[in-house]
């Protein structure tokens, strides 16, 4: 095993026992070889490790749970800061608020929190890191009844490209807290520990509805509208198979008695009979199991290949756009490949778009293309298929995008992610990591030029802002 002269946590090399795990993200697609892992078990560990990789100029990723889309918590011949390490998870007296380490997985909170009656609303894979998760919105089994994760967030504790470490909250940093709150991981420094908002949790209800291929069209129609107009405590999901599936699936869970439920979903029913229909009172931690396995295999997959992308929907579809959706999935490239549709709105939409980082308020629902296959040969068809599903779509979508679910091939990226709240991401960016020391091919830059500007898309407004704040760069 390597050792390093400063840095205490453990450091993992080609060769080491435990380096091949320790190097592995979720994403083979994107995988890359680096040269070594530094697992952190401390802020002060994070802290040196940061010091470490610029003194000795080596290219360093940060990594909590390793679920980035496109393998953005590694790098190639460089070095993984790897939170891995830091996964404790504390609850306060009144149970209130708890503290979790930076590398935590979303299914240990749920399960540490459930054993004390309270919860966070975050995502749907219990496998996902709290750090890449939260710093981007999260969005997920309880969203539109209690609000993205980043409403939660109380407080983090960060390491800057300094090595320095401090709290951040309304009060201290209250910019770079803005920041944190939908901006993205791998931008601005490492957040070691989070604080979140915890709510009480009991029983809720869970639902499952499907109808057969024939019924797409009208599935969609059905419950988009049921989406728009129904009760904020329904947190609800669409699934669209492929034909060869025959499937169409809508599921979610009720924030609330099963018997208040079966009134709200009559009118979704009587728009289109399912051909099954399932609800179900249950314990909230027993209805996080079951949807995560309502997402399929490469959810729960140590690895698989795959690739994502994602596009806000301001309203409901037209038949032109449900028309372009069971096109593509007439004939995908894989069995697996999937449009997941997560409803928005409700807690959501409560905060301003500018309120925090986390722009998507007023989306009423976030499109998930998704396709994993086992073979490296189909690489390139899969992606072409995202891209190509992603670019007839286009038309019907915001033209925004979640950076959770971040996609290299999205040439607008730096608009789609933030919409009007670049600005502000930049000014924090230039304060808090001048040198550009945490950056990726969509960390936030420290500036733009025109040539950006006309790329992106990014509209005269916001130009105009971007200019008067001296944030571009004339080239
Ligand atoms: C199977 C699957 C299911 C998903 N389901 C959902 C869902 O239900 N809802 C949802 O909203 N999203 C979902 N996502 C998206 C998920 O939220 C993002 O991929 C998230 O970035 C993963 O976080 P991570 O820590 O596991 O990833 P990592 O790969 O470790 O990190 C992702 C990015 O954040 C940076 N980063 C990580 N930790 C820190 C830190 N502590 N400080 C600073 N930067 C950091 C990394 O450098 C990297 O750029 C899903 C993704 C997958 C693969």
């Amino acid at each position: 095993m390597a050792t390093s002269a400063r840095f205490a946590g453990t450091v993992l090399a080609p060769g080491d026992p435990g380096f091949e795990d320790a190097s592995r993200t979720w994403n083979a697609c994107f995988a890359s070889r680096p040269r070594e892992v530094m697992v952190c078990h401390s802020t002060a560990e994070v802290a040196d490790a940061v010091r470490e990789v610029r003194e000795r100029g080596v290219s360093f990723r940060v990594r909590s749970g390793g679920h980035s889309m496109a393998g953005l918590s590694s790098v190639e011949d460089g070095v993984v800061i790897d939170l891995g390490g830091l996964d404790a998870i504390s609850l306060s007296a009144d149970r209130s608020l708890v503290t979790v380490g930076g590398g935590t997985r979303l299914g240990d909170i749920y399960r540490e929190l459930w054993r004390s009656g309270v919860t966070v609303p975050a995502g749907t894979c219990p496998r996902i890191g709290i750090g890449g998760h939260v710093l981007g919105g999260g969005m997920g089994v309880l969203s539109r009844s209690r609000g993205a994760l980043v409403d939660h967030l109380a407080a983090l504790e960060f390491v800057d490209a300094e090595g320095r470490a401090y709290r951040v909250d309304e009060n201290e940093h209250p910019d770079l807290f803005w920041a944190c709150r939908g901006g993205g991981g791998g931008s601005y420094g490492i957040a070691t520990s989070y604080t979140l908002r915890t709510s009480p949790v009991d029983e809720v209800t869970l639902f499952t509805l499907s109808w057969n291929w024939e019924r797409f069209a009208p599935a969609v129609r059905a419950w988009q509208s049921w989406l728009a107009s129904t009760d904020d405590r329904v947190n609800t999901f669409l699934s669209l198979f492929p034909r060869q599936q025959d499937l169409v699936a809508a599921f979610g869970v009720y924030d609330g008695p099963a018997a208040e439920f079966e009134e709200l979903l009559r009118p979704l029913v009587a728009a289109v009979r399912p051909q099954d229909q399932v609800v179900e009172p249950m314990p909230f931690i027993q209805a996080v199991d079951t949807v995560e396995l309502l997402q399929g295999e490469a959810a729960a997959a140590d690895q698989v290949r795959a690739q994502g992308s994602s596009a806000i929907i301001g309203g409901p579809l037209d038949g032109a756009a449900i028309a372009t959706l069971q096109q593509f999935l007439t004939d995908p490239p894989s069995h697996r490949s999937e449009v997941a549709v997560y409803g928005m709105g409700g807690a959501i939409a409560r905060p301003a778009r500018t309120d925090t980082a986390f722009v998507h308020r007023t989306g009423l629902m976030a499109f998930e293309y998704r396709t994993d296959w086992d073979r490296s040969e189909d690489d390139a068809k899969n992606l072409a298929w995202i891209k190509a599903l992603r670019h007839a779509m286009a038309p019907h979508t915001t033209g925004a995008a979640y950076v959770n679910t971040i996609d290299l091939a999205l040439e607008n990226w730096l608009w789609a992610y933030y919409e009007e709240n670049l600005p502000r991401l930049i000014e924090v960016k230039r304060r808090y990591d001048p040198g550009d020391v945490f950056h990726h091919p969509h960390s936030i830059p420290l500036t733009v030029t025109e040539a950006d500007i006309a790329r992106y898309g990014i509209p005269e407004a916001v130009a105009a802002r971007l200019r008067a704040a001296g944030l571009t760069d004339r080239q």
